[in-house]
C-alpha cells in the first residue's frame, strides 16, 4: 500500500522543502519506493536533488494541466529508489489556469493513482501558499507533515492551515489526516527554541515528532550541490536526525 504525505504550510521558509527531499532520500535508503512531487513553482526539490529543470521534458505541470502520464514524468534520482516529478516555472500559471477547469481540485489525485502502485511513498513538496496547488496535494493526499520553524511567531498561520486541512477533509478528502509536525531548524543555544517547542506541544500534543532538525549547516549546503544529505554528508547531525524522522514515519504505518 502506497502511503501520500503532503508537507504543508504557506508560510515560506519553514523547512518544507529539505524535509522533502531529506525524508524522501532517508526513506529510500532505508528500502523505499519513493516518488517525490514537486508542486511548487519554484521548484527547489527539483534543482535540490540534482535535476537540471532545462532538461525536464515533461514536468508536474503536463500532468495536472496537460493530462500528460504522469509515467512520462518521472525521472531518476541519484538514489536507486527515489524517483521525482519535477517542477519548473511554468506552473507558476496553473494556480489561474486551472480556476475554470472541471475538476480542478482532484486533478493531482487522478493523476497519481494512475502511478500509486510504483511507490511505498509519495511525498508532495507544496508551495508556500493555500491556493488551488496546495487544495491538489491535500487532495491526493492520505496525511499532512507541517513543518513549524523553531522561530518567534511559529504557530502564526497555523490556524489557517488547519482550517483549509478541515475544508478538505470534509469537502474534498474525508480520509485526510495530520501524520505529523516537525520542528526545524532549532537553535539549541537559545531559549526561544525550547518555548517554541514547548509550545507546539502543547497545541498539538502527541502529534508532534520526538525527532526534531536542529540547524546544521550541511544541511542548507547540500541543495546547492544537487544533493540530499545522503549523498552529500551521510555522516552529518543532517543526515541522523532526517534519518530518525524515516524511521519514526515508517513506523507510524
Ligand atoms: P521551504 O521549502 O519551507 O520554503 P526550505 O526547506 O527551502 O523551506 O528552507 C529554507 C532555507 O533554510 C533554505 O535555504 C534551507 O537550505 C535552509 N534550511 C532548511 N532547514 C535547515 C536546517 N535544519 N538547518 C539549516 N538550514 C536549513
Ligand atoms: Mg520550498
Amino acid at each position: 500500500m502506497c502511503k501520500t504525505i503532503a508537507i504543508t504550510n504557506q508560510k515560506g521558509g519553514v523547512g518544507k522543502t529539505t524535509t522533502s527531499v531529506n525524508l524522501g532520500a532517508c526513506l529510500a535508503t532505508l528500502g523505499k519506493r519513493v516518488l517525490l512531487v514537486d508542486i511548487d513553482p519554484q521548484g527547489n526539490t527539483t534543482s535540490g536533488i540534482g535535476i537540471n529543470k532545462a532538461d525536464v521534458n515533461h514536468d508536474i505541470y503536463d500532468v495536472i494541466i496537460n493530462d500528460v502520464h504522469p509515467k512520462d514524468a518521472i525521472a531518476d534520482t541519484a538514489i536507486e529508489n527515489l524517483k521525482l516529478i519535477p517542477a519548473t516555472i511554468q506552473l507558476a500559471g496553473a494556480e489561474i489556469e486551472l480556476v475554470p477547469t472541471i475538476s480542478r481540485e482532484v486533478r493531482l489525485k487522478k493523476s497519481l493513482q494512475l502511478v500509486k502502485h510504483m511507490f511505498d511513498y509519495i511525498i508532495i513538496d507544496c508551495p508556500p501558499s493555500l491556493g488551488i496547488l496546495t487544495i491538489n496535494s491535500l487532495t491526493a493526499s492520505d496525511s499532512v507533515i507541517i513543518p513549524i520553524q523553531c522561530e518567534y511567531y511559529a504557530l502564526e498561520g497555523l490556524s489557517q492551515l488547519l482550517n483549509t486541512v478541515r475544508l478538505v477533509q470534509k469537502h474534498l478528502n474525508t480520509n485526510l489526516q495530520i501524520e505529523g509536525v516537525l520542528l526545524t531548524m532549532l537553535d539549541a543555544r537559545t531559549n526561544l527554541g525550547i518555548q517554541v517547542i514547548e509550545e507546539v506541544k502543547k497545541y498539538f500534543q502527541e502529534k508532534v515528532y520526538q525527532t526534531i532538525i536542529p540547524r546544521n549547516v550541511r544541511l542548507s549546503e547540500a541543495p546547492s550541490h544537487g544533493k540530499s544529505i545522503i549523498n552529500y554528508d551521510p555522516k552529518s547531525k543532517g543526515a541522523e536526525v532526517y534519518m530518525d524522522l524515516a524511521k519514526e514515519v515508517i513506523m507510524n504505518e
